[in-house]
């Protein structure tokens, strides 16, 4: 199975919101490949998590590698952020060799709609809840480094992709 690349920055469709996708497209054999290939890229860049814009793609799709495994979810939308939070190191495919501090909600509810066509929804915590957050942000054009309260790794490596900030 074939692999995309993914998109780092400064690429500007990065940063727009993508677009919902049709709930009756969802079982054609085009899209039903295509999430394949978002799995694929996603082993292939090592990747806990992956949003269809880092594979040049402005549709709400994200894969979700959680505890109890991987996910393509479609229109993905978090109904609850719960006020508790945790701050950890994240990093992005789309922003290489960077690594900041963020804060995000320990625990978050999710819906989604599965590969089926089928809703679905999530009560998760910790690592998954931080992985659910990172890729639905991709989804508006929201990158890791514009919450990071500290970039801990690479800020050479973040000037060199935007410039000075
Ligand atoms: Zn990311």
């Amino acid at each position: 199975m074939s692999s995309l690349p993914i998109i780092s920055l400064p690429t500007a469709s990065l940063r727009e919101r993508s677009v919902e996708v049709d709930p009756s497209l969802i079982g054609t054999p085009d899209f039903q490949a295509f999430l394949d290939v978002m799995i694929e890229s996603m082993w292939a860049a090592d990747g806990v998590g992956l949003a269809a814009p880092q594979v040049g793609r402005n549709e709400r799709v994200i894969i979700v590698n959680l505890k109890s495994g991987v996910y393509p979810l479609v229109n993905p939308v978090i109904e609850k952020m719960f006020e508790a939070t945790i701050e950890g190191e994240e990093g992005c495919l789309s922003v290489p060799r960077v690594w900041g501090t963020v804060e995000r909600a320990k625990r978050v509810t999710v819906t989604a709609l599965n590969r089926h066509g089928r809703r679905e929804t999530f009560d998760v915590k910790d690592s998954d809840a931080v992985v659910f957050q990172h890729e639905v942000d991709h989804l508006d054009g929201i990158l890791f480094i514009d919450k990071a309260v500290e970039i801990t790794k690479g800020e050479e490596n973040l000037k060199a992709m935007i410039g000075g900030r």
